[in-house]
């Protein structure tokens, strides 16, 4: 079986970026953690997410984390900041292209976020600076959502029905990349009622239950 690693950036005393009001980026990737976290519950996977609390992780300990761990991919969640106010988009950072799943993962998560936020598709690029890309063994992603120093970003990262969306289409597409699938709901949950008979007469009603019981059902009642 697979093992992935989600690393929430930030956190503690590192916010990461802050939006016009003040919204930060640790609290906001965070929130998309636990969102995933629930929806991986109905996956027969084996995860681990470096923070699922507000503390402060440095960069060679989530590196460390997941090499340790023997993750077969390593899943960064971040959000984007940048001067120019106007700016909105998501990407997705790689150390190299060579991983062709995950290179697949990487323009599946551009192509959906930008459909849920309904922003630019910036698409998937490469870079060997980002420590957590190049100090993982395993093929390794940087998720930039959106960029919080726009106004309107901003407001939709605090938005639960669209963190909601965001944790799910990446949640689909982990699924994707580790060959899932949802794990089947106890049969148990259901029980499918049995009714032999309808009676105006109580007797009635009474006289089939003791018929019922006589022949072994012996759990028979009336409602
Ligand atoms: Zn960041």
């Amino acid at each position: 079986m697979g093992k992935l690693i989600i690393d929430l950036g930030h956190g503690g005393q590192d916010p990461g970026s802050i939006g016009p009001s003040k919204v930060c980026e640790a609290d906001v990737v965070l929130s998309i953690g636990e969102e995933i976290e629930k929806n991986l519950n109905g996956y027969d996977l084996e995860y681990k997410f470096t923070r699922i609390s507000d503390k402060f992780i440095s960069l060679t300990q989530r590196a460390s984390i997941a090499n340790i761990f023997g993750a077969s991919y390593f899943v960064s969640i971040h959000i984007n900041s940048t001067t120019d106010k106007s700016v909105r988009g998501v990407e997705v950072w790689q150390y190299d292209a060579d991983s062709k799943r995950l290179n697949n993962f990487s323009k599946c998560v551009c192509d959906d976020i930008s459909k849920v936020l309904n922003i630019r598709n910036r698409g998937v690029k490469y870079n060997k600076n980002f420590a957590v890309l190049k100090n993982t063994k395993m093929p390794a992603c940087l998720i930039e959502v959106d960029f919080i120093s726009n106004i309107d970003a901003e407001r939709d990262l605090k938005d639960s029905a669209k963190i909601k969306e965001i944790a799910k289409v990446i949640t689909d597409n982990l699924a994707h990349l580790y060959d899932l699938q949802k794990v089947k709901k106890v049969e148990e949950d259901i029980l499918y009622k049995v009714c032999i008979g309808a009676f105006r007469d109580k007797n009635n009603a009474i006289n089939q239950v003791k018929e019922a019981k006589s022949k072994g059902f012996r759990d028979a009642y009336i409602i």
